[in-house]
Parts: C-alpha cells; sequence; structure tokens
C-alpha cells in the first residue's frame, strides 16, 4: 500500500480499495484525514520530543479534554493498547498492596484480547495464547464473557479487580448484555475491587459515543485507549479516578509517553469527534450499515452483531477467510476476525455511498462462494 485518502487505500500497482479495516479501527476519521496531517505539521514544526522529563503543553492539554469529557480524574499517555493494559495491570496491583492487602490477582475473559506483551498476553483469553511463550505473567484469572455470575464466583480474597473489554473485539465483536457492566460494577463496589474496561478497540466514538461504557451508564475505574485515539498514530492512554490513583512519580513511564507530537494528533482527533452532531451521525451511519448488511446476511443464513460501526457478520459456515479474499480481490478490505466472523470497522466518517458499496460487495462475493 502507498496512499490512503478518507475511506479508500491505494497500491503501488494504482489499484485503489475500499477500506473497512482502516488500520485496524484505528483511523478514526479515515486515511490521512487533513485535521490530523494540519495538526502534525504545525506540532512537528514546534516542538517533537522535550524527553519526558518535563510536562508538555500538548499531553497536558490532552488529559485536561479527555478527563473533562468523560469525567475521570486522570490520565496517563503511553504508545500501545498492550502498553495502556501494562499501566493498568501495575495500578492496579499497586493499589491492592495499598488498600486490598497485597491482592493482586485480576479477574478477565475468555476470547478477551488486551495486547501482546507478556503480561497483557497473560491477561488475554485468546485461544493459544498461553502455551505460546511460557512461562505466563501469574495474576489472571479468566472466566466466560459477558456471565457476571461467574465473575462473582471467580472473586476471592486474593482478587484486586475486574478486566474486561465492553465489547469484546478480536473474538468477533461479542455484546454482552447492557447489564453486563451494571453487573460487574456492582461487585466491584461491593468486594472492594477496582473495575478495567479495556476500551483500546470500543473507545473513541467506535460503538457511537466517545466511551462505548456510556451505553451502560457505567463509570469503571480505569479506562484504558488506543487505536482510534491518534486517529493513525501510535498514542494510547488510561484514564482512572482519584479512587483508583496510587501512582507515585516514576512509577510508571517511557521515553515517548505522552510525547506532544502524538498528543497533538490526539486533540486534532478529539476536535473533531466532540462536534456537535459527531457521535449522531456515526450512529446514523451505523443505523445504515446495520440496514443494509442485515438484508445481505438473511439472504445467506447469516447473522450480525456489533455496535455503531464495529460490525460484525457471522456466516453459517467457517468461510470468513474464504469470503474476506472475495472481498479482497473485489477491491474491498475487511478483516476474517474468526473463522466464521467478517469484522467492518470503517472510518467514522464513511459516506452512506461508501457503505452500499461495501455491502454490495460482500453480497457479490457470498454469491461467488
Ligand atoms: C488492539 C487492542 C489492544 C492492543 O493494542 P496495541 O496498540 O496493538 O498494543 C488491546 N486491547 C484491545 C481491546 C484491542 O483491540
Amino acid at each position: 500500500m502507498v496512499r490512503g485518502e478518507g475511506s479508500f487505500l491505494f497500491d503501488g500497482a494504482g489499484n485503489r480499495y475500499l477500506d473497512f479495516v482502516q488500520g485496524w479501527a484505528v483511523n478514526a476519521l479515515g486515511h490521512c484525514p487533513p485535521e490530523l496531517v494540519a495538526a502534525l505539521g504545525r506540532q512537528s514544526r514546534e516542538l517533537i520530543s522535550p524527553s519526558p522529563a518535563y510536562h508538555n503543553a500538548r499531553a497536558h492539554e490532552l488529559a485536561v479534554q479527555l478527563t473533562r469529557l468523560t469525567g475521570f480524574d486522570y490520565a496517563y499517555f503511553c504508545n500501545s493498547g498492550a502498553e495502556a493494559n501494562e499501566g493498568a495491570i501495575k495500578l492496579c496491583r499497586k493499589w491492592g498492596r495499598l488498600h486490598r492487602g497485597g491482592a493482586d490477582e485480576i479477574v478477565t475473559t475468555h476470547g478477551s484480547f488486551h495486547g501482546r506483551t507478556l503480561a497483557a498476553m497473560s491477561a488475554s483469553g485468546k485461544p493459544g495464547f498461553s502455551t505460546l511463550f511460557p512461562p505466563e505473567v501469574p495474576g489472571f484469572r479468566k472466566v466466560p464473557f459477558g456471565d457476571a455470575g461467574a465473575m462473582r464466583a471467580a472473586i476471592s480474597e486474593r482478587t484486586v479487580a475486574l478486566l474486561v473489554e465492553p465489547i469484546q473485539g478480536e473474538a468477533g465483536v461479542i455484546v454482552p448484555n447492557p447489564n453486563y457492566l451494571v453487573e460487574l460494577r456492582r461487585l466491584a463496589d461491593e468486594h472492594s475491587l477496582l473495575l478495567v474496561a479495556d476500551e483500546v478497540q470500543t473507545g473513541m466514538g467506535r460503538t457511537g459515543t466517545l466511551l462505548a461504557c456510556e451505553y451502560s451508564r457505567v463509570r469503571p475505574d480505569i479506562v484504558t485507549l488506543g487505536k482510534g485515539l491518534g486517529g493513525g498514530v501510535p498514542i494510547a492512554g488510561m484514564l482512572f479516578t482519584q479512587r483508583a490513583n496510587c501512582f507515585s512519580l516514576g512509577d510508571q513511564g517511557g521515553t515517548y509517553h505522552g510525547n506532544p507530537l502524538m498528543a497533538a494528533a490526539a486533540l486534532a482527533v478529539l476536535e473533531t469527534l466532540t462536534e456537535p452532531g459527531f457521535f449522531e451521525a456515526v450512529r446514523e451511519r451505523a443505523r445504515i450499515l446495520e440496514a443494509l448488511l442485515s438484508a445481505v446476511a438473511r439472504k445467506h443464513h447469516a447473522t450480525l452483531r456489533g455496535r455503531g460501526l464495529l460490525q460484525a457478520l457471522v456466516l453459517a459456515s467457517p468461510e470468513a477467510v474464504g469470503l474476506r479474499d472475495a472481498c479482497f480481490e473485489r477491491g474491498l478490505l475487511v478483516n476474517a476476525c474468526q473463522e466464521d466472523t467478517l469484522r467492518l470497522m470503517p472510518s467514522l466518517r464513511v459516506t452512506r455511498e461508501e457503505i452500499g458499496m461495501c455491502v454490495s460487495t460482500i453480497d457479490e462475493a457470498l454469491h461467488a462462494l
């Protein structure tokens, strides 16, 4: 691939692809959006890396904006979603030492994906991860996703936190009952635990609200962000409450953490997302996508699941890879996240026409299969 513009990618041979992968749900505003290009240009002329030893204006501004919009008290920025989850795990463990008599176990869920550092892999319930690079980092216990009773049963003296994705992304866009997060919040409160939401994929407007947790009206103690936060450049972060905060200076750090170039990009994304009517427009695009895709799904005995512009088509047979390739041949980029599941994560600015093109290509590809 050599060039991107909005919903389209172009390869070196001049082929054009309609992109419903968007850097893996990263390019919230599509490829090379003018706001992002301008912000990066402006910031690169002002300041790129002052070193993490000093606060910088852009990271500060981003922290102020994000905490103001979400109601959290603190923000910390890093480079990747996995690193954001590492930070959350560290905060939980320290909190357990200070407030829960040394409890350090975090309950997570089967099928979950939290990233590819060793601790994030150990927290993940992705099949195959646990045997890939043994030994695993200890301190994680896994229960079925969407089952608050199983979570309750897994809580012990050793438990310090519950960690879940509001919607499991890599597992195939698994949407739990809307009460699930409410029940986890209640469990965390009853047992004095921290509730951590991994919103690396679901956050930043992907599901039609700034955070997916808003849908359940639940405020976790810690939220991790990544992917859409930078609109295509590597910045991730964690937001947390006063209650959860126990970091001291030096507990967490990184050479590029909070660097102003990436923070400027995230500010440009956030400014666009918070323009009046932006999320309403995302939800309207999602309704169009759902309406068109569910008609195609019915024709091919498939089903649809997802929220906002994170959608999956679940096929009647394990043919997602074949379907992805048939779409690719027809100039459409989609992701086969499971054997039977095709995932769509377009630009939040995808047009009605592009949605129509995507769905009719999937229809054609399904016929061809
Ligand atoms: C992608 C993803 C991560 C990992 O983010 P990286 O930036 O690849 O480290 C973590 N959690 C979820 C839910 C993700 O989708």
